[in-house]
């Protein structure tokens, strides 16, 4: 395991003590150094929380496993497409909260987090679509990257009947009767 993972067991601390030795604690899980040296701070803290997060998460990762991105237009639309959803969930999050403390004098609930989530989630929405833009990714693009396979499939088939065509030894009369022939049987699949 590397040194700097939450669970290493023989982690140390990454801090030196007065008399110049490295500190020989364990440090916080998550963290890099031990509650001595800092580890207990809000700041330190939060940030082991997410190393202990992503570690968590990346396992999750090597389970599942992944498959290549084949079609880099429809995955950035996709990832776009939940950041839109993200950045709403968050909004609805916020009203309903403003709603609650306006029905209830007494009020309590601190919006500020809500808020600051809501607003890097509206930040992220609107960089993928300035992307998307900046890319040329509009709706005609789109459109057109959804038909690029069936007219690449289609293209390649062209190529293996031209080849066929050639190891055979046919007539002009038979030659002529495959094209349209395979046109046909085209349509009847693509139906
Ligand atoms: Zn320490």
């Amino acid at each position: 395991m590397h040194a700097d993972e939450p669970w290493d067991a023989h982690a140390r601390c990454t801090a030196t003590t007065r008399s110049g030795k490295r500190c020989a604690n364990p440090p916080m899980t998550g963290g890099t150094v031990c509650r001595m040296h800092g580890g207990m701070t809000p700041v330190v803290r939060e940030r082991a929380r997410q190393r202990v997060l992503e570690v968590t998460l990346r396992g999750e990762l090597e389970k599942l496993g992944w498959d290549p991105i084949t079609d880099p237009v429809a995955a950035l639309a996709d990832a776009a497409g939940e950041a839109w959803a993200w950045k709403e969930v968050c909004r609805r999050q916020v009203s309903d909260i403003r709603r609650w403390e306006e029905t209830n004098a007494s009020g309590g609930q601190d919006l500020r987090p809500m808020i600051a989530v809501y607003e890097r989630a509206m930040d992220r929405a609107i960089d993928m679509l300035a992307r998307m833009v900046k890319l040329g990714l509009d709706h005609e693009a789109l459109r057109q990257a959804k038909q690029r396979p069936a007219a690449e499939m289609a293209a390649g088939l062209m190529t293996i009947m031209e080849r066929v065509l050639d190891r055979l030894d046919l007539t002009p009369e038979q030659a002529a009767q495959v094209q349209p022939a395979f046109a046909a049987a085209f349509k009847e699949i693509a139906k």
